[in-house]
């Protein structure tokens, strides 16, 4: 009897192990699977699973995300990060109406061409809810081929990444692609895991090098270390006597785009020229304990300052809110602030 192949052995384990079950692959469409790729590529399922739902509840479908204000979009993705990510979604939801009558193009290119789709994501929604042959290659994945094939090298190096795209192409079936990529995400998330394989219970370990070689966690290489500068800031928590707190909208672009926040600014001096602008009476600023929150390329270490200020009731200015913490608005927030807003109702 011959060995089964790389794809017949992950069907076969599919067939017995995989996934079937999950929010997305009830009723699937290319929609529903769309969000919950873009959902998970900053999260694992167990996590994005209430977020999705709570999303699929309020914008069962991309015409009802293309005409969602941009907030709501932002205030469902509240906590998940990466906030450039719904508002791509947001965009690529638009686009998919206006240019192809709210049906996704079935076609890799045109859906590599929307907002925030890149060619795994495409061939993940190709592959899964249209039956198209299109391979994908997220972490998870890379992850099993590097150790199955040895792959030397960084992924984000271009020759290391494209050589892993190869392989991840040799390997796609013509048939059951979608039970294909469906498996391998799956094997990559709970077997083939980052620091402890279950080799023993893989359906590769016939063919897989890194096994043999006794090496499995040295694969994929790691990104070479690199030490992340530190920034700092103010932020003040303007309080009114209502208990309102004072949030600005961010700029569309940039950090925290489009989401809600209290002023950041560098130092007292700005602090004052922002409370002689308001024209607010203003409290001694309390001192809270600081926050740190690490983006990709920063660590952001953020001293909170709890102000009250009299005055502070009337009506905002566009782009500003006097945010309710009982009756909170459905605004974006990013996660440190969530946090602060918390701190800030349990001490008010
Ligand atoms: S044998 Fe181990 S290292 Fe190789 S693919 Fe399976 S789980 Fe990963």
């Amino acid at each position: 009897m011959t060995e089964p192949t790389f794809a017949e052995a992950v069907l076969g384990w599919y067939d017995l192990h995989g996934r079937k079950d999950l929010p997305w692959q009830q009723n699937m469409t290319p929609y529903r699977v769309w969000v919950s790729e873009i959902m998970l590529q900053q999260t694992q399922v167990a996590t994005v699973i209430p977020y999705y739902e709570r999303f699929m509840q309020a914008l069962p479908d991309v015409q009802a995300l293309a005409a969602a204000p941009a907030d709501e979009v932002l205030h469902l993705w509240t906590g998940l990060g990466y906030y450039s990510r719904a508002r791509n979604l947001h965009k690529a939801a638009k686009r998919v109406v206006d240019e192809y009558a709210g049906e996704f193009p079935l076609d890799l290119p045109l859906l590599i061409d929307l907002p925030g789709i890149g060619p795994s994501t495409a061939g993940a929604i190709a592959s899964l809810s249209m039956g198209l042959r299109a391979p994908i290659l997220d972490g998870n994945v890379k992850r099993v081929l590097a150790r199955f094939h040895a792959v030397q090298g960084w992924p984000g190096e271009k020759a290391v990444h494209d050589r892993l795209w190869a392989i991840a192409e040799s390997h796609t079936p013509h048939s059951r692609v979608n039970h294909y990529t469906q498996a391998m995400m799956d094997l990559g998330a709970t077997l083939c895991t980052r620091s402890k394989p279950s080799c023993l219970i893989c359906p590769l370990q016939a063919g897989c090098q890194a096994r043999m070689l006794g090496e499995q966690t040295a694969y994929p290489q790691r990104r070479p270390r690199k030490s992340i500068p530190v920034r700092k800031c103010l932020m003040p928590l303007l309080v009114n006597p209502l208990g309102d707190v004072w949030l600005q909208r961010r700029p569309d672009s940039g950090l925290w785009g489009g989401l809600w926040c209290p002023p950041q600014l560098d130092d007292h001096r700005q602090l004052e020229a922002l409370i002689a602008r308001e024209g607010w009476q203003a409290a001694e600023p309390q001192v809270l304990e600081p926050l740190r929150h690490t983006f990709s390329h920063f660590h952001l270490d953020i001293q909170p300052l709890l102000i009250r200020v009299e005055h502070g009731h009337g009506v905002a200015e566009s782009g500003q809110v006097w945010y309710n913490l009982r009756q909170p608005s459905r605004l974006g927030l990013a996660a440190p602030v969530k946090k602060l807003l918390q701190r800030v109702e349990s001490i008010i």
